[in-house]
């Protein structure tokens, strides 16, 4: 059988190369960077790299199932998280039907970026770094059905006409403290962003990211969340820096899309994420492998790949409405959805979670 080019080496991309290989092609993976990272890259701050902990409801026997590949030594189990909904306090925890779980992104080994690198090294896929494409040329120059998944990064979504949203940051890393006894994952939703600011740790490094799509944020909202996590939670991180976050395919209904031109495209620039709290590591592992199937088989893909996108429109048009009447309308269903948690979570959050790509529905 021939050869299959992959590009990105992220989780949907690893996925899609380590499926390809299984199927019995032989499979180059371009990469731009000089190494795995997934969108956990670019920033060196200080003696750390960038890294992010992802927390995501993840059934990790249908993953494997699904994918064929274990990702369980990656997984960190995630029992709640804490909320600050405009300055008041929810303490939250996942029912035991919602399996949830953390994963640390980036180039350190116990991430799940190198998790599925080894794997994938394992089958035999190539790699080749420091290969960015970035024109229309460089991908006019791959074979037809060449995956694609450059994840949250412009260029591709720029060369191939894909509407995008730009999202900005501000994002602040350090050691967690040896006292900290506080959650793994603390979020934010308040008047300074119309996304949300969290905090997030793993394996000894915190993190924490105020972020917000399509318009700047402002110097207020800067201020407000290193004080907000030193103030509540007593966690002041030394470094804080402007970071250009990337884009999200979030620019029309229309966003998820297995195809387009001669391509197939996996995770992010296939729109496989979830449009209102960003949901995107389970929707990167299901569209790897939809888009390996999908070479070979492109109705069955295409089936697939439908499926597990079903919620995306009517998640698309919450997220609408939450900008149309920011910040009321944030405040009003975060206040209403976390004060009513204990209610409802034990038999709805399963069903809530639909809106992640694939959820229930591999
Ligand atoms: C602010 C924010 C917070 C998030 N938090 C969560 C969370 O808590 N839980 C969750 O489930 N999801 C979260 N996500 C989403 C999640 O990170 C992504 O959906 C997931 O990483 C998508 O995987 P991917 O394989 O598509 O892309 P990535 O894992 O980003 O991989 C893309 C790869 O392609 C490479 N690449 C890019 N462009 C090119 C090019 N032109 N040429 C060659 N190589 C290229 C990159 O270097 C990278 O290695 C978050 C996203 C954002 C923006």
């Amino acid at each position: 059988m021939g050869e299959k080019i992959v590009v990105g080496a992220g989780l949907a991309g690893l996925t899609a190369a380590i499926n390809l290989r299984r199927l019995g092609y032989e499979v180059r993976v371009l990469e731009r960077r000089d190494g795995i990272g997934g969108p956990a890259r670019d920033m060196p701050t200080g003696e750390l790299t960038y890294v992010m902990a992802d927390g995501t409801p993840l059934d990790l026997k249908r993953i494997e199932d699904y994918t064929g590949i274990d990702i369980s030594p990656a997984c960190e189990p995630l029992e709640g998280t804490r909320i600050y909904s405009f300055g008041k306090r929810f303490d939250t925890r996942f029912p035991p039907n919602v399996p949830a779980y953390l994963v640390e992104r980036g180039s350190r080994s116990a991430s799940l970026d190198m998790h599925l690198y080894r794997i994938a090294v394992e089958e035999g896929v190539r790699f080749e770094f420091n290969h960015p494409l970035r024109t229309r040329r460089d991908f006019e120059a791959l074979p037809p059905r060449s995956i694609l998944a450059t994840g949250l990064f412009r260029d591709a979504f720029q060369a191939l006409g894909i509407p995008f949203v730009p999202v900005y940051g501000f994002f602040g890393q350090g050691m967690l403290p040896e006292e900290y006894r506080g959650p793994k994952v603390i979020l934010y939703m308040d008047r300074y962003t119309w996304d949300y600011a969290f905090f997030s740790t793993i394996h000894g490094v915190a993190g924490a990211l105020l972020f917000q799509r399509k318009r700047p944020l402002t110097a207020e909202a800067k201020r407000w969340f290193p004080e907000r996590l030193a103030r509540d939670e007593g966690l002041e991180l030394p470094e804080w820096h402007e970071l250009d976050v990337g884009v999200l395919p979030m620019g029309s209904f229309s966003n998820p899309r297995l195809f387009h031109e001669r391509f197939i495209l996996a995770g992010t620039l296939a729109g496989a994420q979830d449009p209102v709290l960003l949901f995107g590591v389970h929707g990167a592992l299901v569209t790897g492998r939809i888009a390996a199937t999908a070479v070979d088989d492109p109705e069955a893909g295409y089936r697939e790949f439908r499926k597990v996108n079903r919620f995306w429109r009517l998640s698309y048009l919450n997220r609408r409405l939450i900008e149309a009447t920011f910040p009321l309308g944030l405040k009003v269903i975060s206040r209403a959805g976390f004060g009513l948690y204990p209610l409802y979570a034990p038999f709805a959050l399963r069903y809530a979670f639909l809106i992640v790509p694939g959820w229930l529905r591999i």
